[in-house]
C-alpha cells in the first residue's frame, strides 16, 4: 500500500516504524521499565510469527519491536497487544517511556528502579501521552553512580546518590551532535526530582522551539537559567 510521508509520519507517532524497504512497519511497544511478563513475551513471539517473520528485536531504550508487520494488520496487532497489556509506542514528540537500569537488584542500587520507573512512566509517559513537544524528551534513570544507563546523556537524568536521594541531570543527549549533561547542585528525594522533571517538561513545551531538543533549548537560554527556574529560584 503506498502512503505518504504525511502518513508514514502519524503512523510513526502511534509507534508504527516505517522500514526502509518502504513496504512494512516494526511495530515498536513500550516496555515500562524494560519488563516484559512472561505472559507478554509468549504474547509478543505470537504475533511475531502471526504478523511479522517470527522474531523481534530489543532497542537501545529496552522496548521491543516486532518488523515486518503489514499496514493492513496494524489495528489487529495493537488490539491484540491490548490483550496483555501492551501498547505500541515509544515514538513521537513527546516524553519518552524512562530508561532505567537493573538498580532494584544490583547490590549497587541505590535506588528501586523498577518502581521508580513505574511512577515515572505513570505520571510523564501515559500521564504527558497528548502534550506534544518541540522534539523527544529522553528521562534516564540510574541506580548508582556507576551510570549503566547513562543519565548524562539523558535529556533529564536521575542518579543515585545516596539511598533514595538522587542527583538531576539535565541537558544530555546522544545523537548526531553529542551533550554531556550537567547536574542540578544538591541532591533530592524522587518526590522533589519528579517535581523538577515536571518543571522542566512545562519549560520545554513553553520556551523549545520546534525540532529543537531539549538539550539544545537549555543551552540556547542558558543551564543557570533553566536550573533556576527548575528549582524555584529564579
Ligand atoms: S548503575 Fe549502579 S545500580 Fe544500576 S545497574 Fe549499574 S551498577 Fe547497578
Amino acid at each position: 500500500m503506498d502512503l505518504t510521508d504525511e502518513e508514514k509520519k502519524v503512523l510513526l507517532g502511534k509507534g508504527y516504524v516505517a522500514q526502509k524497504d518502504g513496504l512494512h512497519f516494526a511495530c515498536r511497544i513500550a516496555m515500562p521499565g524494560g519488563k516484559m511478563t512472561a505472559r507478554q513475551g509468549e504474547k509478543v513471539a505470537d504475533l511475531s510469527v502471526k504478523y511479522g517473520q517470527g522474531y523481534y528485536t530489543f532497542t537501545q531504550r529496552l522496548n521491543v519491536e516486532i518488523p515486518w508487520i503489514q499496514y493492513q494488520d496494524l489495528d489487529n496487532l495493537a488490539k491484540e497487544l491490548k490483550e496483555v497489556g501492551l501498547a505500541p509506542g515509544s515514538t513521537g514528540r513527546r516524553v519518552r517511556p524512562v530508561l532505567v537500569c537493573k538498580g532494584s537488584l544490583c547490590k549497587f542500587g541505590l535506588l528501586d528502579t523498577e518502581s521508580i520507573a513505574q511512577k515515572l512512566d505513570e505520571r510523564f509517559y501515559q500521564g504527558f501521552y497528548d502534550v506534544a513537544l518541540p522534539n523527544k524528551l529522553r528521562i534516564v534513570v540510574s541506580g548508582c553512580g556507576n551510570g549503566c544507563s547513562k543519565p548524562q546523556l539523558g535529556c533529564i537524568g536521575l542518579q543515585g546518590r545516596q539511598p533514595d536521594k538522587v542527583a538531576v541531570i539535565i541537558q544530555g543527549m546522544f545523537g548526531k551532535e553529542k551533550l554531556v549533561g550537567r547536574e542540578l547542585p544538591g541532591l533530592f528525594s524522587l518526590s522533589e526530582a519528579m517535581e523538577i522533571i515536571e518543571k522542566a517538561i512545562f519549560i520545554y513545551r513553553e520556551k523549545g522551539i520546534a525540532g529543537e531538543r531539549f538539550a539544545k533549548m537549555v543551552e540556547r537560554i542558558g543551564f543557570e537559567s533553566i536550573a533556576n527556574s527548575l528549582l524555584g529560584l529564579d
